[in-house]
């Protein structure tokens, strides 16, 4: 497996709207492999192809599985989501807000609202169909990576925006407004 880089908005691919995967090939295995790879290593909790400059359909999505998280994420906590052509089909009313950052745009955060469930179909990595319900801060990181799938990023749609002022561990929460 390899770890990809992680292209950034100065590379347009990130704006393009994806294209459908119509293959589950090798080369499309190897791809959810590295993609998967990517995720843990950077370390984020989603990944979508156009972030390693793939213009396609796919997003990984794994919320961590360390004692706080199993805590805080329960059954959710480490399991890994591939999703092919990903759907969103049905959203709670309720919108909830949280604070976002993105692996491609590194050292920011926004104040984003999403909708608080999400029913998200398509296909795993075989070509299956696949039909997940996901809530609370799974159901916004489904909503965040498939967003990239069309090329949005959180910036576009964040209440605010604001950078780490340092990008040292221990002032990390001290922040600074941009915007
Ligand atoms: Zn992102």
């Amino acid at each position: 497996m390899t770890i990809l880089d992680i292209i950034q908005p100065d590379n347009p691919i990130l704006r393009k709207k994806a294209v459908k995967v119509t293959s589950f090939d090798a080369r499309f295995q190897k791809l959810v492999d590295d993609m998967v790879e990517t995720m843990i290593a950077a370390p984020g909790v989603g990944l979508a192809a156009p972030q390693v400059a793939v213009s396609q359909r796919l997003i990984v999505v794994r919320l961590p599985d360390d004692e706080e998280s199993k805590k805080e994420y329960g059954k959710e906590a480490g399991v890994l989501y591939v999703v092919a052509n990903p759907k969103i089909i049905k959203t709670s009313k309720e919108m909830v807000e949280g604070i976002e950052a993105c692996l491609s745009i590194p050292g920011f955060y926004g104040d984003v609202d999403r909708y608080q469930m999400v029913v998200v179909t398509g296909q795993d990595r075989t070509g299956k169909p696949i039909r997940i319900k996901a809530k609370g801060w799974l159901a916004r990181v489904f909503q965040h990576e498939i967003d990239h799938l069309d090329g949005r990023l959180f910036i576009d749609i964040a209440k605010n925006v604001w950078k780490a002022k340092d990008v040292d561990e221990e002032t990390a929460d001290e922040t600074i407004e941009i915007e």
